[in-house]
């Protein structure tokens, strides 16, 4: 029987592998998460059970659907804790024409415990489905406490039931600011405004075109909707073509400035507005989380996403990917990816029955990635809003204008050389805060000083895909691999093993 490993429980994860299930395809579902549901069902813990959790969530009851059908599948591995920390990239010569399977390197147990289980797992077929971290520009003061991603203030909302202030700033671009001031104005914040980069020209030459196209979306309109009534209901002001410019503070967030911004996002001046807060929620967007596909050697679109084709597979046999990682079109799509990738991942063809609501709704939401980028994509003036003192690397420190200078003094024409002269990028987040911004900026005053900064994917490149102790890594032998399922041992298969 075909083995198909699915890494992310996510939307588009817990729809893959529902689908290759539904195939007959042996499953194993890994996350690194304690519960599964991803970023979008993010949920109290079982021990401290929520009496009313469909109050932050939309489609709860198709997540609890899914997550019981897999749960009570004794052909569904699942294994909750599970970081895949490296895969082995599928040879060219031999593989890829073959769909063999890459190594894939787990580790199971708690993140910051010392005594992890090591497992190789060698499935026939790989369904990525990583999705995406939060994009969050820099501006003066952003590394103050009291500023958050939106994402994370969305993650304290859903998974803890906390407000990460009691008056708060919301500002950046994109439909998530909407659900992130619903749950913080649900868990007791008073939410002082959403300020959204993009103006109402720019929304409307994103979303307008072709209308008729998001007919089979109605229930976004719901949603809209239902924001809107929240704003109301909680007289949240909602300003378009403004953003935070800079945060204030001595120990911790005090106030933001606010600003009026142009169509490319550049500051008006004398537009200014001090606003007093403690905290402040920025998110302009999402970047998707890249390291598993490209370490197995996928090919990676201009957009930096997974280039996939219709059957959601990669430009590898056998490896598929879906969600965020493919492009970022929100739960809509991730469901009807993961549920193409599951079922073709299993075998099964695009023209089956089974799958024309999946492949209708895919083009119906993966529309919304494109209209999402057109309406609320990043703008080149936000650097307007930056000086040389202002930290773009909170890891490691590293301001402005020291990439600046460093980038110029080098003459330097790839980015990793940048990272080592400068740093930027070296810390503990490894560049998935700053990579993107880095890029974008040091490709910007490159530019300007007769450089070339050519990129590629060395930004998300990130063998180790995850933080691990050196022990761990000395302990690494895959030779005493451990085959899935091993939740469940069958009686052909070795047990788990851990690395001493
Ligand atoms: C912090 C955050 C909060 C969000 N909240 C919302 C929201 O409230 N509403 C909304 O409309 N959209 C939200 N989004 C956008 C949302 O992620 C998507 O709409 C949707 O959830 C994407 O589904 P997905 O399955 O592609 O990815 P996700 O839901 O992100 O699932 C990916 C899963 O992969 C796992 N994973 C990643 N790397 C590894 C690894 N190496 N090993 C093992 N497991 C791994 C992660 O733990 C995660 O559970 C949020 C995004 C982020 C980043």
């Amino acid at each position: 029987m075909n083995h198909v490993l699915v890494v992310g429980a996510g939307p588009a994860g817990l729809a893959a592998a529902c689908a290759a299930r539904g195939r007959g395809a042996r499953v194993t579902l890994m996350d690194a998460s304690d519960y599964l549901g991803g970023q979008y069902w993010r949920h109290l813990p079982e021990e401290r059970p929520s009496s009313n959790e469909t109050a932050l969530h939309h489609g709860w009851s198709t997540f609890t659907a899914m997550r019981e059908r897999l749960e009570s599948d004794a052909g569904c591995e699942i294994a909750t804790g599970a970081q895949v920390w490296a895969i082995d990239q599928v040879r060219p010569a031999d593989d890829r024409q073959t769909g063999a399977p890459a190594s894939v390197h787990v580790l199971v147990g708690p993140a910051d415990g010392s005594a992890r289980r090591g497992l190789t797992v060698r499935p026939d077929a790989i369904i990525f489905a990583t999705g995406a971290h939060d994009r969050t520009l820099p501006f003066p003061g952003w590394d103050l406490p009291g500023v958050f991603t939106a994402g994370a203030a969305q993650a304290f909302a859903k998974g803890e039931r906390l407000a990460v202030g009691e008056r708060v700033v919301v500002g950046g671009a994109g439909p998530f600011l909407l659900p992130v001031a619903a749950s913080l104005a649900q868990t007791g914040a008073t939410v002082l405004g959403v300020y959204e980069a993009s103006r109402f020209a720019g929304l409307v030459r994103g979303w307008l075109p072709r209308p008729w196209q998001l007919l089979g979306a109605s229930k976004k309109a719901v949603e809209l909707l239902g924001y809107a009534g929240n704003h109301v209901r909680h007289r949240i002001p909602y300003r378009l073509g403004h953003a935070v410019v800079a945060a204030h503070g001595t120990d911790r967030v005090e106030a933001v400035t606010v600003a009026r911004v142009d169509v490319n996002w550049s500051p008006i001046p004398g537009t200014e507005r001090r606003i007093p807060t403690d905290a402040v929620c920025v998110g302009h967007g999402f970047t998707p989380r890249l390291e598993l596909p490209i370490a197995t050697g996928c090919a990676i679109g201009a957009g930096h996403f997974v280039t996939v084709d219709d059957r959601q597979q990669s430009s590898i046999a056998a490896v598929y990917a879906a969600g965020e990682i493919t492009g970022i079109g929100g739960v809509d799509a991730a469901l009807a990816e993961g549920r193409i990738a599951g079922h073709c991942a299993a075998g099964g063809d695009l023209r089956d029955r089974e799958l024309r609501e999946a492949v209708r709704a895919r083009r119906t939401f993966t529309g919304f990635a494109a209209r999402i980028d057109a309406a609320h994509g990043i703008r080149p003036g936000w650097t307007d809003w930056i000086t040389d003192e202002t930290i773009v690397c909170r890891c490691e420190e590293v301001p402005y204008g020291r990439l600046r200078t460093t980038g110029r003094a080098t003459c330097s024409s790839g980015l990793r050389s940048l990272k080592l002269s400068t740093r930027a990028g070296l810390g503990i987040c490894q560049g998935r805060v700053c990579g993107r911004t880095v890029e974008e900026l040091l490709g910007g005053s490159l530019d300007r000083v007769g450089g070339r900064l050519i990129d590629g994917v060395s930004i998300d490149r990130r063998p180790i895909a995850v933080p691990l102790r050196i022990g761990e890594l000395a302990g690494f032998d895959a030779e005493r691999q451990v085959r899935a399922p091993w939740n469940r041992p069958q009686s052909d298969e070795p047990s788990a093993t851990s690395p001493e």
